[in-house]
């Protein structure tokens, strides 16, 4: 994709009509509003000047992959964009260590994984309110692994209903649903109806928690198909990384 700002910003519009217009076609064939899907778009390697960009064409909720990525690309964007009123998310496995700097500056942690990092992000928000750093409660998903990879991240589906009633039970966290990456070599519709079964379990105890993040650039089509809320977007977006 082109560097000059100008031919960027043409770039990224063509490429974001495209990927709503995907977003908009799946819907429709899945019989769904396509208002019901939100679109997340993945900034992690991209300049601030991307996330500039992608604000004043619309978009107001971008994900990271890393805590210190993500911290120094929110400072940037705040001096490009003042006042602009957009949301970060940590979609990537997070370390118990960067939970207290996160909670100053994320809206939400998609990765949520295991006990020790609820209780680290519920700690970590309670300080951050403490502090007059953050005014409402961190976000949580918690990540789902449909097939036990290691490396990736998720909590074995077994797991899922344990952990999201203790993200439901801490203070300073919201539950608001679930989320998965469709394993590799796998046909991502079994993977996405397994998710959505689980999720419908979760959103049965937890009536707040109705947001399933499934879908990439690869693979948005079957999720939202199986009920996915907010697609995950990276590379056809902003290109190849
Ligand atoms: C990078 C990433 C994405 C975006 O992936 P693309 O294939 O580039 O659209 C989505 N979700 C997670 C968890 C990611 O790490």
């Amino acid at each position: 994709m082109p560097r000059d700002p100008e031919d960027r910003r043409a770039a990224l519009s063509r490429s974001l009509e495209e990927v709503r217009a995907r977003i908009d076609a799946a819907a429709r064939a899945a019989g769904r509003d396509p208002a019901e899907v939100s679109l997340l778009a993945v900034t992690k390697t991209w300049p601030a000047s991307d996330v500039a960009h992608l604000v004043d064409l619309g978009l107001a909720e971008f994900g990271e992959n890393k805590e210190q990525e993500g911290a120094a690309k929110a400072d940037e964007l705040a001096r490009l964009r003042p006042g602009a009123a957009v949301r970060w998310r940590i979609v990537g496995r997070l370390q118990r260590n960067k939970a207290r700097h996160l909670a100053r500056w994320a809206h939400a942690v998609d990765s949520v994984d295991s006990e020790r990092l609820v209780d680290a992000l519920d700690r970590a928000a309670g300080n951050a309110r403490d502090a007059g750093e953050r005014s409402g409660p961190l976000a949580v998903l918690v990540q789902v692994s449909l097939d036990d990879a290691p490396g990736r991240g998720g909590a074995s589906i077994a797991d899922v209903p344990a952990l999201a009633d203790r993200v439901a039970q801490s203070e300073h966290l919201s539950l608001d649903g679930v989320m998965t990456v469709a394993p590799q070599h796998a046909d991502p519709a079994e993977a996405f109806a397994t998710f959505a079964e689980l999720a419908g379990r979760v959103v049965a105890a937890h009536p707040g928690a109705t947001t399933l993040s499934a879908g990439m650039s690869g693979d948005l089509e079957a999720a939202i198909e199986h009920g996915s809320t907010c697609v995950r977007v990276g590379t056809a977006l902003l290109g190849a990384r």
